[in-house]
């Protein structure tokens, strides 16, 4: 019987051992803060519990025998498989948290230009609009396509159109606020939801992208041959929140528009809607 309790408490030990395992491999995958500082705290009482149960079991080695022993060498044996599914179940947990957040994120992302794609866009935008409707916030839509791109495609090839793509996607969403929304509209044209943006600064705003692109040099020298600079610039159609352009359908066909009037103007400009007249 001593030697079975001796058993029960060594096992119970093994178990809080190999419970360090998934709780060391949740730590490695919890970014710092607060919640890794407190698996930390718990890992530490794991150390501290193993600790006990050595101590322990030194103390009454074949003592055990009587019922009272069964029960308290049974509870460590269970706290301990306890503390295991606790970890286990635990790190499993994170793994699938980690998995669904990556689907959803890559559910709302353009692969090539890594920015948001269409289906967010849609969603975002008919937001934006009714939030602004709501409660009377300004709302600027800037509608950016590249200039002349299949020339680019026909010249340099489609994997370096495709780079072009990615690298006017980092910069864009590297000049916009924070707050602002970026999202590929179609082929190799993006829209800029301005969210609560008063109408003065947005075509200065406007402006600034298309001077950026203008300015930047898209491709890396690696991707094409020796010498060669690929240099792209955008027209950008800017539209408004208004009286004549107050849902999501009228308020991109504004910007649509103004986009339109900018190739037809000569391109790499930034065309104002001023939206329809409204009688
Ligand atoms: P402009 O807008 O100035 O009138 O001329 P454009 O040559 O840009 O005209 P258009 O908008 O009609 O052509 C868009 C081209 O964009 C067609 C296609 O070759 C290219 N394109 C669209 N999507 C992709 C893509 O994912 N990758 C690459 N490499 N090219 C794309
Ligand atoms: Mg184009
Ligand atoms: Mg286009």
């Amino acid at each position: 019987m001593a030697l079975f309790l001796d058993g029960l408490v060594i096992v119970g030990t093994l178990v809080l051992i190999a419970s360090l395992v998934p709780i060391q491999r949740l730590i490695d995958k919890l970014p710092p803060g607060q919640v890794r500082r407190n698996w930390r705290i718990l890992r530490a009482l794991i150390f501290f519990f193993i600790a006990g149960y050595i101590w322990y079991t030194a103390g009454n080695w074949h003592n055990g025998g009587r019922s009272w022993e069964f029960i308290v060498a049974a509870i460590f044996c269970l706290g301990a498989c306890f503390v295991f599914l606790v970890n286990t179940l635990s790190l499993q947990t994170t793994i699938d948290v980690r998995r669904v957040a990556a689907m959803e994120l890559e559910n709302i992302t353009d692969p090539l230009m890594g920015i948001n794609n269409r289906r967010y866009l849609d969603r975002r935008l008919k937001e934006e609009v009714e939030r602004a409707l709501r409660y009377n916030l300004p709302l600027s839509i800037l509608l950016l396509d590249i200039d002349r791109f299949k020339r680019i495609n026909d010249r340099y090839g489609h994997q370096v159109g495709d780079l072009v793509l990615k690298s006017l996607g980092k910069l864009i969403v590297s000049t916009v606020r924070t707050t602002d929304v970026v999202a590929r509209y179609g082929g190799e044209e993006i829209l800029i939801i301005a969210t609560c943006t008063p109408v003065p600064p947005t075509p200065v705003f406007a402006e600034r992208l298309r001077a950026a692109v203008e300015n930047s040099v898209l491709v890396p020298q690696c991707a094409l041959t020796q010498g060669e600079q690929v240099r792209v610039t955008v027209s950008v159609g800017v539209a408004f929140l208004g009286p004549g352009t107050a849902d999501m359908a009228a308020l991109v066909k504004s910007a649509d528009d103004a986009l339109y009037r900018a190739k037809r103007e000569g391109r790499n400009r930034v065309v104002i809607d001023e939206g329809p007249t409204v009688a």
